[in-house]
């Protein structure tokens, strides 16, 4: 699977690392791509998107301009001489598209958790020669993302890659989208020659996060960036918090700092990002029990009630070590980790007892 994957290209473009692709979140009207384009190509950018048909998370918000944009795209082309890429989702996207002869397709986030979808965007593709780009599925599952990319792949679309833009997550938290890093990596080390785009807006869905998620991607070895960018983002009809000026954009790219990937045979550099990044995982998960169990002291302190329950403690290191078992660790390792755990919780609700630590 995957033998015959070729790096994206195009015409007279120089594509080495990292591959910028940017521009506006929606292309909203002839006046904001053009002058957007125009920005951004004046820094030296070549590669143009813009969605034309947006998938919204609710009916109500700006839902796309639809086919009158592709014209606005054609004249990016061909009087600023980018090449331009928008995203598809449906068979009838695809072939307007095509029709109109614009040079990459992106798949989004809400289209590669459907196989449905996926199969129908594949058929419409067949026959085609044409980049394109699989955003991950809203939902962290590397296996439906890699069947995403196998069903482009099965259509003939060998100069494809895959654009990482986080996960979709409960809750408020400082990413928009969670960015589990270790599963890009994984599909890396999966697919090694598939070439690796990361999406800092969306993954941040803030102006100021854009910057070190690039770093980030850079230093974790991804081959491009693309970066929603505005020329006016405050009065942007989508995702304005997140997009950037074409001015801002250069800055950014050309602060980063972009280091050589050294990997060694076993791919061991890889797998270390990986542990880096499940640690840091283990530690936040950590960090949020502790949370949760100062907040039981508080309680335990308002109802005058001890802070170790003997009951409660057993059934902790039962189910917990069964499961570790069933996961094929060791029960022992699990009841260990869990006695250690508790330890610290006791520590920090006698802190809140008595009143040197707060919940
Ligand atoms: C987008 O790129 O504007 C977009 C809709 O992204 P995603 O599919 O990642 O949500
Ligand atoms: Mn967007």
């Amino acid at each position: 699977m995957f033998e015959e994957l070729q790096p994206i290209s195009f015409p007279g473009l120089d594509m080495k690392r990292p591959i910028i692709i940017a521009g506006p979140c929606s292309a909203e009207t002839e006046e904001q791509v053009m002058s957007t384009a125009k920005d951004l190509s004046s820094h030296g950018i070549h590669i143009f998107r813009a969605g034309i048909w947006k998938p919204r998370t609710k009916p109500g918000g700006f839902e796309g301009i639809g086919v009158e944009g592709l014209a606005w795209l054609q004249r990016v082309k061909k009087e600023i001489g980018m090449y331009v890429c928008i995203e598809v989702a449906t068979k009838a996207h695809v072939e307007a598209a095509l029709e109109a002869g614009i040079d990459m397709l992106w798949i989004g986030a809400r289209t590669s958790a459907n196989p449905f979808a996926m199969q129908e965007i594949a058929d419409a593709l067949e026959g085609h020669d044409i980049p394109v780009l699989v955003k991950n599925p809203v939902n962290p599952d590397l296996e439906l993302w890699i069947g995403a990319l196998q069903r482009i792949y099965n259509a003939g679309i060998h100069k494809l890659g895959a654009i990482h833009r986080g996960f979709s997550t409960y809750g408020k938290h400082i990413y928009r989208n969670l960015p589990q890093w270790h599963i890009p990596i994984e599909l890396r080390r999966r697919i090694p020659n598939m070439q690796l785009i990361c999406d800092p807006s969306h993954i941040g869905g803030k102006r100021e996060l854009v910057a070190p998620l690039s770093q980030q991607a850079m230093d974790m070895g991804f081959d491009g960036l693309i970066i929603e960018s505005h020329c006016d983002p405050d009065s942007a009809w989508s995702d304005k918090s997140q997009q950037v000026t074409p001015d801002v954009l250069n800055y950014i790219v050309n602060m980063l700092v972009i280091r050589e990937t050294t990997q060694t045979t076993e791919n061991l550099t890889l797998l270390r990002q990986q542990l880096d990044q499940i640690d840091n995982e283990l530690l936040e998960l950590l960090n949020k029990r502790m949370r949760v169990s100062r907040e039981i002291g508080q309680y335990k302190k308002e109802h005058s009630m001890p802070v170790v329950q003997t009951n409660r403690y057993d059934d902790v290191l039962r189910t917990r070590g069964k499961i570790g078992e069933e996961m094929g660790m060791s029960g022992d390792f699990i009841r260990t980790i869990m006695q250690t755990i508790h330890e610290e919780s006791v520590r920090q609700q006698i802190e809140v007892l008595a009143n040197r630590m707060h919940p």
